[in-house]
């Protein structure tokens, strides 16, 4: 194959040693943005980091960066293909290097993530691009996309200016996993915050002039099932807090979590169904319950007959990866933002294992296999 592994892993060696926390970007982006012009792409930085700023999102310094984007002219005809992989990671993420070890294993110093999310699927798209015009490999309109602050629920991808943007097949690399599979379904995420009003009163001398918020709050919580609602959809409870001291009737709790279903009218049912139950166990306390619900991101699912889904399964045959394994993921991704302009598209696995994790690792052969997919869903052969 024509990926050269060397060039590959050094490439990811260089963008895992960025510090490029979320909303912290700008060094990488001024990296990608050499890199992606050295191969003759024509480049845009959005507004991204501004816009999130005059929303309200995330104030905007010197370590902002916008969405970036790179367009590559076809030298043969097909719809235009769109590859993308998030600019950002998690924390902890400053200082990160990779370390080499034997049989092909890659992993961090062990006190940071690797960063192979993204940074692989970074890697993986560079190399792709590289073997593409090196082998003079006929393709159609190729659009890069290496958005912002995807792993804050992909604040950067919400706000991509989507006009610019011809393709209507994506391929996101931003997967763990097996390479030769690909999450075609993702759900709605919505957040949700309870927030239970009482009344203080001083809990020794005069208790009965309180209304006791944590009770109600604690009533509510009893009657919320936590875990699977379905095979579909799950729903957690993962913070609470309330109260002033210990000898006083608590005015206050707050509770908050999340409900992620691969079916969106699902997702919205269970967030109704939670209100109703705050209000009723608040009630019954003299109490008054406010639920605040956030989208987070929405669910998408390609079909499986979708021009997307065809050529990753040629793409899967030509490289003996089996038929490509198309799974449901529970995680969002910049994929969900895309699907809402009408971008069909796979998130595809992309060389990363043990993600958001001190214990994250990716392997050369990984790495290696991704970058020839890449290749692979340019090309589009039959085998
Ligand atoms: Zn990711």
């Amino acid at each position: 194959m024509p990926v050269q592994t060397q060039r590959l892993v050094s490439e990811f060696e260089k963008l895992v040693s960025f510090d490029a926390e979320s909303y912290h970007e700008r060094q990488i982006a001024d990296y990608l943005e050499e890199r992606l012009a050295g191969l003759g792409l024509t480049i845009y930085e959005d507004r991204a980091a501004q816009l999130l700023d005059e929303e309200g999102v995330h104030s905007a310094d010197e370590e902002s960066a916008g969405n970036l984007y790179g367009f590559l002219a076809g030298t043969a005809p097909g719809e235009a293909l769109l590859f993308s992989s998030h600019m950002d990671t998690v924390s902890p993420g400053k200082g990160k290097k990779a370390l080499f070890h034997e049989n092909g294993l890659i992993t961090s110093g062990g006190d940071t993530v690797l960063g192979a999310d993204d940074a692989g699927g970074l890697a993986v798209i560079l190399e792709m691009l590289t073997v593409l015009q090196e082998d003079r490999i006929p393709h159609p309109d190729i659009e890069v996309l290496f958005p912002i602050a995807e792993e804050k629920y992909s604040q950067g991808g919400r706000v991509l200016e989507y006009e610019r943007i011809r393709a209507r097949t994506a391929y996101v690399f931003d997967l763990d996993g097996t390479i030769g599979s690909a999450a075609l379904a993702a759900p709605t995420i919505l957040s949700f915050s309870v927030t239970i009003r009482g009344k203080s009163a001083h809990a020794g001398f005069a208790p009965q002039e309180g209304i006791h918020a944590i009770k109600a709050a604690g009533d509510a919580i009893a009657r919320i099932s936590c875990g699977w609602a379905d095979e579909y959809t799950s729903l957690n409870i993962g913070l609470i807090r309330g109260g002033t001291q210990s000898n006083i009737v608590p005015d206050l709790a707050v509770f908050s979590g999340e409900i992620r279903s691969l079916e969106h009218e699902r997702a919205l049912k269970m967030a109704e169904e939670l209100r109703r139950i705050a209000e009723e166990s608040a009630a019954k306390y003299g109490a008054s319950a406010r639920t605040e619900i956030t989208e987070q991101v929405r669910a998408y699912r390609t079909p499986e007959d979708a021009e997307a889904v065809k050529r990753f399964r040629r793409a899967c045959h030509v490289l003996s990866l089996g038929d490509g394994k198309l799974i449901e993921t529970f995680g969002g991704s910049d994929l969900n933002q895309f699907a809402q302009h009408g971008i069909q598209g796979l998130v595809v696995a992309s060389a990363m294992q043990k993600v958001h994790t001190t214990e994250e690792y990716t392997t050369v052969q990984d790495l290696e296999k991704a970058a020839q997919l890449a290749v692979a869903l340019v090309q589009n052969k039959e085998d």
